[in-house]
């Protein structure tokens, strides 16, 4: 069950897990970390992830 994010298991997913993310609107990027902020689901990239771990992009996340 490691690596659920590279490799054969992202080439499954819809264009291999890459998109928009909600957070730092980058395009093309991987948006395949779930996180949950206040209930609320969002799937973002692996950056954001990083980034919400250590407190930031709060406003981001309100924005959501
Ligand atoms: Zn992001």
């Amino acid at each position: 069950m490691s690596k659920a994010h590279r490799g054969k298991g992202v080439r499954e997913l819809v264009k291999s897990g890459r998109g928009v993310c909600p957070l730092c609107k980058r395009t093309a990027i991987k948006v395949v970390f779930e996180q949950e902020f206040d209930g609320k689901k969002a799937v973002i990239c692996k950056q954001c992830k990083s980034a919400v771990a250590k407190g930031k992009m709060k406003e981001a996340i309100a924005a959501l």
